[in-house]
C-alpha cells in the first residue's frame, strides 16, 4: 500500500484531463520520482498531494490520512519550486521562517509577496525562540548553519536552493515536494545538486516525490521512478528497471 498511496487520483480543468486514474504506493523515506513529457500531469499530481488542488475523483492519502480533508494548516507536506520563489531582499532568516507561514497561502509562493512581511514580524514576534529553533534546525539541515542573516542576493545558486529546501522542512513536514527544482541551473551545478539533494534527503530521511521532465536526472537519484505519460502512469519501475522511454 504505501505511505503516501494515490488512488485512482483524476483532475479535470474543464475539457482537459490533466491526470486520470493515477494509483501508487510510496514508502516511507522513499524518493520517488514522477517523470514524463511537459504536460503530462506532474505538476498537477503534485498540487493534489500537497492539497492546493481538489481532485476531481480518487484520493491521497499520506499515513493514512485523507489530504482533501486537512485544513491549510493540517497539511504535512513541504514544497520546493522550480525557480525557489525566494524574496531575494530579504535575508535567509525570513526566507526560512517563512516556511512556517505558507499553509496560509493556497497555491504557492510569491502571490502575496506585500503581506509577508507584516506577516512575518507579527508571528516572529509571537514566538522568537521558537522560531529561531526551527529555523536554525532547517538550515542545519541543509548544511547552512549560521547563515541566518545573509542575504539571498550573495548566495551562490547552490546555496540558494538549499534555502528553498530549508524553507520547505522547516515545519518538519512527513512529505517533501519537488518540481523541477533542478531545471534553472546551468549544467555543472545541476549534476552537483543531484547529489546534494539526494544526500539531504537521505540524512533527513523524509519521503521525497521529484517532478522531473529530464530521465537521466530521474536515474541517476530516484529510488523509484513513474513514467508519466497524458495524465497517466505508463510504468513503475526501479531505475535499473525501466524499459519505457519518457
Ligand atoms: P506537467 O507538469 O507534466 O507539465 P501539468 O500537470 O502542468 O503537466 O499539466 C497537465 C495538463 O493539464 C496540461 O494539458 C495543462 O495544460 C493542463 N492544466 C494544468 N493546470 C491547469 C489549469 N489550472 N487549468 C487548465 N488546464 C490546466
Ligand atoms: P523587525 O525589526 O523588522 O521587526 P525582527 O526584529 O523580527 O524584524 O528581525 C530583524 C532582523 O533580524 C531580520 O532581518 C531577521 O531576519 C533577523 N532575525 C530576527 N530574529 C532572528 C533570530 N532569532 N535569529 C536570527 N536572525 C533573526
Amino acid at each position: 500500500d504505501g505511505f503516501l498511496v494515490l488512488r485512482d487520483l483524476t483532475k479535470k480543468f474543464n475539457d482537459t484531463v490533466a491526470v486520470q486514474g493515477v494509483s501508487v504506493g510510496i514508502e516511507q523515506g522513499e524518493f520517488f520520482a514522477l517523470l514524463g513529457p511537459s504536460g503530462c500531469g506532474k505538476t498537477t499530481t503534485m498540487r493534489c498531494i500537497a492539497g492546493f488542488e481538489q481532485p476531481t475523483s480518487g484520493h491521497v492519502e499520506i499515513a493514512g490520512r485523507a489530504v482533501a480533508g486537512l485544513s491549510p494548516a493540517q497539511r504535512d507536506t513541504g514544497m520546493v519550486f522550480q525557480n525557489y520563489a525566494l524574496f531575494p531582499h530579504y535575508d535567509v532568516f525570513r526566507n526560512v521562517a517563512y516556511g512556517l507561514l505558507m499553509d496560509r497561502l493556497h497555491g504557492g509562493v510569491g502571490r502575496r509577496a506585500g503581506a509577508i512581511g507584516s506577516l512575518l514580524n507579527g508571528r516572529i514576534a509571537h514566538r522568537q525562540a521558537e522560531v529561531r529553533d526551527e529555523v536554525a534546525r532547517a538550515l542545519e539541515q541543509v548544511d547552512l548553519a549560521g547563515y541566518e542573516r545573509r542575504k539571498i542576493s550573495q548566495l551562490s545558486g547552490g546555496q540558494q536552493q538549499r534555502v528553498a529546501l530549508a524553507r520547505a522542512l522547516v515545519k518538519q513536514p512527513s512529505v517533501l515536494l519537488m518540481d523541477e527544482p533542478l531545471s534553472n541551473l546551468d549544467r555543472k551545478l545541476r549534476n552537483q545538486m543531484r547529489y546534494t539533494i539526494r544526500d539531504i534527503q537521505q540524512r533527513v530521511g523524509i519521503t521525497t516525490i521529484f517532478v522531473t521532465h529530464d530521465q537521466e536526472e530521474a536515474m541517476s537519484m530516484a529510488d523509484r521512478i513513474a513514467l508519466m505519460r497524458d495524465g497517466k502512469i505508463v510504468q513503475v519501475a526501479k531505475p535499473s528497471e525501466l524499459y519505457e522511454r519518457p
